[in-house]
């Protein structure tokens, strides 16, 4: 495993992999590994020659300072898992000037209607910072396979947007969320929920079965409530928005459709959980 902090090093590795035929496999990551990363890490394996893995926490998506500060850093935890894992990748882990050169001016970037709604509607900015990052990362890695996870269903619709208009030498693919065994998806920041909210947090994932099963028979609108209410009962989770939406361009439904997905960010005090499932 070659760990690389420099973009030209990139470049150079990456123009001498492709040379010899190799096809690059690349996964983003903003560090603080789990499995459910291991998991894009496996996809990226089995459909590619050469493998990049980016580690990058990227300041222009965090919506406040205290979420970027309080985000879990641990390069080398990382490294060790990587090197178990994947012990031919290169790893990607620029510091925040090689990504963000001072006074370099920001592009503004066409996400179509994509980034209205959701997250995007409860973190203004966040996606723009997604696009500049990734942006940035696949004029390194492409043409590649990049692999994403549907975990952030939303940020995965954008990036293939974006892909098809910036970087069309980028295979986007999606990997199915990975879980704990009570259920909770996979993520950096439940390694922030204290014992308490950690016991407590099974219950979105439960809830969301719940409404996957009983939506078409008693609809969208009861059903949210009863999600609301079954997440809530304890008096710890606050959610911030639940509902339904189209797979194919994110737009919102009142009454029940196929081809949609349920849709939540759920506080467990201060930490932010988001989830999805699909509804077909
Ligand atoms: P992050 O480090 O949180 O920015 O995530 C890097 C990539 O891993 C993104 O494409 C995420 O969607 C994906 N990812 C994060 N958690 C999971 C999970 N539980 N299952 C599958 N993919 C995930």
């Amino acid at each position: 495993m070659i760990v690389i902090s420099k973009k030209t090093e990139v470049h150079t590795v990456l123009d001498k992999k492709r040379q010899s035929g190799s096809a690059i496999g690349f996964v983003p990551t903003m560090g603080a590994l789990h499995d459910g990363h291991l998991s894009l890490i496996r996809e990226a394996m089995r459909a590619t020659d050469e493998l990049l893995v980016s580690i990058f926490v990227n300041p222009t998506q965090f919506n406040s300072s205290a979420d970027l500060d309080k985000y879990p850093r641990q390069l080398e935890n990382d490294l060790l898992l990587l090197k178990s894992a994947a012990p031919h990748a290169m790893v990607f882990a620029p510091e925040v000037e090689e990504m963000y050169p001072p006074k370099e001016v920001r592009k503004a970037y066409d996400l179509g209607e994509l980034d209205a709604v959701m997250e995007g509607a409860r973190r203004p900015g966040h996606f723009q910072g997604v696009a500049a990052i990734v942006d940035k990362l696949f004029q390194l890695s492409g043409p590649c396979k990049a692999f994403f996870g549907e975990k952030d269903f939303q940020q995965l619709a954008i990036i293939r947007h974006m892909a098809a208009q910036y970087h069309p030498n980028v295979d986007v693919y999606g990997v199915p969320t990975r879980r704990e065994s009570d259920g909770l998806a996979m993520s950096s920041r439940n390694m922030l929920l204290t014992p308490v909210f950690r016991a407590e947090a099974p219950v979105i994932y439960q809830s969301m079965l719940r409404f996957a099963r009983n939506v078409r028979q008693e609809g969208i609108e009861t059903c949210l409530k009863e999600f609301v209410a079954s997440v809530e009962k304890n008096g710890l989770l606050k959610v911030e928005y639940a509902e339904v939406a189209r797979n194919k361009d994110l737009k919102p439904v009142k009454e029940f459709e196929d081809d949609t997905r349920f849709f939540t960010a759920v506080f467990a005090g201060d930490v932010r959980l988001i989830d999805n499932v699909s509804l077909s």
